[in-house]
């Protein structure tokens, strides 16, 4: 096996050596070289303690000096170097509660999760493989290292790690390895929302988001994220479904691209169903007020599991309007893009049209129609500079002032009243008009 390592990595791996040092890329890197895939970063394991690593290179960070991790800023790239170690229990933090350094390679490897992770590679070995990594490599398989059960017993994030990297790269969990995670499932409470949310998003955006089912299956997202299951369990009896809503929601997810904002909203976009699910006599469902409740909900849950403000507040409203079917005029559109938030646009078509994507055939292409020309009105009023933004207007508070209109909320509402009047009628959005618009309105508000 022959890796082509970045001169940077074969530079520092040199250097170790050179002082009496091993020194190997290891992990994710190796594991990404093998499959052909550009790696995303590069770690280096070395038998050296973090001290000669600092001793040893001018530009040095201490990443995580306590685990043993140094990073080496080679210009603007940084490779994380960490000496051999062995861990000890992981609790709830993002590393083991404590660490033993170790001059053992094979040790090292051993306390890596799963088979295909635990690979190390240098100029000098070529790849070592103590675990049969390569084989599962080539036959597409998640397999713990060592014994299952004790591992996920470990550090109970590795079980959604497993279904991660299946997600990742298309392959199925040995089985082995896959009862352990449905007989330890519930002890993922013990691991924290922020470790287990990057591992989320990271299946999430990956080429298999369908690798939720096997969240569902195994009893992981019952633990922190029982609205799913719930939507597993929801049946959907109506012309516009075939699937159950978490089937449907998966569908939805296969059918974004694989953008985080996007797949987050996929994956909420109905949570609300279940709780507004409403038979009527002839037996049909209805889910009114889903979209609204939904993103009520969505707010909660992206906040118990840790996303930044920013995140929460997009993929809210996206929810939120993601079954807005505006009549397809302008005028319509017009008051729809100022409800929704310019911000909501243009992702809000790919969230529709994923949606449909994953109903039932029933008035399918009719409502792609209907988006297509949602969103050709909205391109052509970007394209005209459309006012749909108080700031678009062509007059502002200044001008107010300037007209004699007292400072204040006197302001703020005049504006209100001239940007609805443009709303309805865009041609009014000229200085001339909102001026002799705005000298009546303040003459009235007298
Ligand atoms: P990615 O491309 O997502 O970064 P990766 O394999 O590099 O994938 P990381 O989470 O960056 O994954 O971890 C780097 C390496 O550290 C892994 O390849 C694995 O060998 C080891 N590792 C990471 N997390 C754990 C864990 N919880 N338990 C055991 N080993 C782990
Ligand atoms: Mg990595």
């Amino acid at each position: 096996m022959n890796i082509v390592l970045p001169q940077d990595v074969i530079q520092i791996i040199e250097r170790l050596e050179s002082c009496g040092h091993e020194a190997y890329a290891v992990g994710g890197c190796v594991r990404d070289s093998i499959l052909g895939k550009e790696p995303a970063d590069w770690d280096i394991t070395t038998s050296a303690s973090p001290e000669d690593v600092k001793a040893l290179f001018t530009h040095t960070i201490d990443t995580g000096i306590a685990h043993g991790t140094v990073t080496i800023m080679c210009g603007k790239c940084g490779y994380e170097v960490t000496t051999y170690r062995i861990d000890g229990e992981y609790k709830d933090g993002r590393h083991p509660e404590s660490v033993a350094f170790t001059n053992l390679l094979s040790e090292d490897l051993r306390r890596r999760d799963f088979t295909i992770n635990a690979m190390a590679y240098n100029q000098t070995e070529g790849l070592v493989d103590l675990f049969g990594g390569m084989q599962d490599l080539q036959d597409g398989v998640i397999r713990c290292v060592g014994e299952a059960t004790e591992r996920f017993s470990e550090d109970a994030l590795r079980m959604l790690r497993a279904v991660r990297f299946a997600a990742q790269l298309g392959f199925s969990i040995e089985k082995a390895t896959y009862d352990a995670i449905c007989a330890l499932a519930p002890t993922i409470a013990r691991v924290s929302m922020e470790r287990i949310m990057v591992e989320l998003v990271k299946l999430l955006t990956s080429d298999h988001p369908e690798e939720m089912r096997t969240v569902y299956a195994c009893g992981l997202s019952a633990v922190f994220l029982p609205e799913f299951d719930a939507m597993m369990e929801t049946p959907q009896h109506t012309v516009h479904h075939q699937y159950s809503v978490g089937e449907h929601t998966i569908h939805a997810l296969m059918a974004v691209p694989a953008e985080r904002i996007l797949r987050l909203t996929m994956l909420f976009h109905d949570v609300a169903k279940p709780v507004c699910r409403t038979t009527d006599e002839a037996g049909n469902d209805h889910f009114y007020g889903h979209p609204e409740i939904g993103a009520e909900m969505t707010g909660q849950i992206l906040r118990r599991l840790k996303f930044d403000n920013d995140t929460i507040r997009s993929v809210k409203r996206l929810v939120r309007f993601h079954d807005m079917r505006p009549v397809l005029q302008e005028k319509n559109v017009r008051r729809s893009i100022v409800k929704m938030g310019l911000e909501s646009f243009p992702e809000i078509f790919a969230v529709k049209r994923a949606d449909t994507m994953a109903q039932s055939m029933y008035m399918r292409q009719q409502k792609l129609d209907a988006i297509d020309q949602f969103e050709a009105l909205y391109d052509r009023m970007i394209e005209k500079q459309v006012c749909v933004q108080k700031k678009d207007l062509a007059l502002n508070g200044k001008d107010l002032l300037e007209l004699g209109v007292p400072q204040g909320k006197k302001v703020g509402e005049i504006l209100d009243l001239l940007f609805a009047q443009v709303i309805e009628e865009p041609a009014k959005n000229t200085r001339e008009e909102l001026l002799t618009e705005a000298k009546r309105l303040a003459a009235i508000e007298k």
